[in-house]
C-alpha cells in the first residue's frame, strides 16, 4: 500500500481527508508542520497533502523547505486550502506543488486527484529504477555509480572514514565467448554479478555493472585488512560456482580483484585511487589471474597468497 502524508493542524480536516483515502492507502496524519517536516524525512511516502493554513508555520513555507531538502524534495505535494482565490492557488503551483485540492471536500476529486498523483510518482520511480540499473545482471549501472561514488566520497572526506574502491574483471572472457558463445557469456557475466551482489549486501556496500565483464564495488568504514579478507571471499566464491571455463585456459571461470582502501582528505582526488584500484587489477592479471591484490590505506600492496 502507498504511504500518504496528511499534515494539518485542523484533527476534523485531516479525518475527514483521512476516511476518503483510507481504503486505498496507509495514512500518517501530523498536526504541526514541524512534526509533518519530520515524517516527511522519514516516512517514505509517495505523496504529501498539506493544508496551506497552519498557525506558525503555513504550507507555503514548509512546501519550500520540502522542496529544498534532498530527502523530501522528490515527494509529491497537493495542497488543501479554502482560498480558492486563483493568487493562492497560483503561488503554491509557483512553489512545485503538484496540484490543489479545495475545502470542502468532494470525496470523488480528492481521490481522483490522489490516484492521479500516486500514479504518476510511482510512474516515475519505475524509471528511475530501470535507468539506474543494469538490465543482464539487475546489479546498478555505470550511471548509479557515477552517482553513488561522489556521494560515498563526499561522506568519507565529511566523516574521515575508510572509503574502498575495488575493480573486478573476468578472466579470459574473450576467449570464453569465442568457446561458448556469446549468450553463454551473458550467462556467466549475471552469475558473477549475483554472486558478488549476494555477499556486498550490508548498507555501505555497493556494486555496479562498470561496463563489458568488470565490476567496480565500493564499500564504506571498513579497514583494508577486513575489505581484503572479504574481497578473497568473493573471489573464492566465484571460482566456487564451477563454471567450465575453455580447458585451454583454465578450469573454472575466475575473476581478478584489484583495490585500494583510503581515509580521503579534502585535496585527495577520487580519479587517482580509482586509477590505483586499476592498476592493481592490472597486477593481479599480470601475476597470473585469479588473485586479490590490493593497496593499503599507506598504498603498500597486499597479495593474495594461496
Ligand atoms: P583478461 O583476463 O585480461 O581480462 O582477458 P579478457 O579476455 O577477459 O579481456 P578482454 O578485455 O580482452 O576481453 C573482454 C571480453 O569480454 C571481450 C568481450 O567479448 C567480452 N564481453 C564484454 N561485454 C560482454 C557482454 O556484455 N556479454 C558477453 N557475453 N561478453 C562480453
Ligand atoms: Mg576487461
Ligand atoms: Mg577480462
Amino acid at each position: 500500500m502507498e504511504k500518504i502524508l496528511i499534515i494539518d493542524d485542523s484533527l476534523l480536516q485531516a479525518s475527514q481527508l483521512k476516511s476518503i483515502l483510507m481504503d486505498e492507502y496507509d495514512i500518517t496524519l501530523a498536526q504541526t508542520a514541524e512534526d509533518g517536516l519530520h515524517c516527511a524525512g522519514n516516512g517514505n511516502f509517495s505523496l504529501i497533502l498539506l493544508d496551506v493554513v497552519m498557525p506558525k508555520i503555513d504550507g507555503f513555507t514548509l512546501l519550500k523547505i520540502l522542496q529544498e531538502e534532498s530527502g523530501t524534495k522528490n515527494i509529491p505535494v497537493i495542497l488543501i486550502t479554502s482560498l480558492t482565490d486563483v493568487a493562492s492557488e497560483q503561488r503554491g503551483l509557483v512553489l512545485g506543488a503538484v496540484d490543489y485540492i479545495a475545502k470542502p471536500f468532494n470525496p470523488v476529486i480528492v481521490k481522483a486527484r490522489v490516484n492521479t498523483h500516486i500514479k504518476l510518482y510511482q510512474y516515475r520511480k519505475q524509471i528511475e529504477q530501470q535507468s539506474m540499473t543494469d538490465q543482464l545482471t539487475g546489479i546498478a549501472n555505470r550511471r548509479m555509480y557515477e552517482q553513488y561514488s561522489l556521494t560515498k566520497w563526499n561522506e568519507a572526506t565529511r566523516l574521515h572514514l575508510p572509503l574502498s574502491i575495488c575493480m573486478f574483471d573476468i578472466d579470459r572472457f574473450k576467449v570464453y565467448n569465442d568457446t561458448f558463445g556469446h549468450p553463454a557469456g551473458d550467462k556467466v557475466i549475471a552469475a558473477v554479478a549475483q554472486t558478488a551482489a549476494s555477499r556486498l549486501q550490508r548498507s555501505t556496500d555497493f556494486l555496479a555493472r562498470y561496463g563489458g565483464e568488470e565490476f567496480v564495488a565500493l564499500s564504506l568504514g571498513e579497514h583494508s585488512d577486513q575489505i581484503f579478507q572479504y574481497m578473497k571471499q568473493i573471489r573464492q566464491a566465484i571460482e566456487n560456482l564451477h563454471i567450465p571455463h575453455d580447458p585451454s585456459v583454465s578450469q573454472w571461470v575466475t575473476v581478478s580483484i584489484g583495490g585500494v582502501t583510503i581515509i580521503p582528505e579534502k585535496e585527495s582526488k577520487y580519479d587517482v585511487y580509482l586509477k590505483i584500484a586499476d592498476t592493481m587489477l592490472y597486477d593481479a592479471k599480470k601475476s597470473g589471474r585469479n588473485i586479490v591484490v590490493w593497496a593499503d590505506e599507506k598504498l603498500n600492496q597486499l597479495w593474495e597468497t594461496k
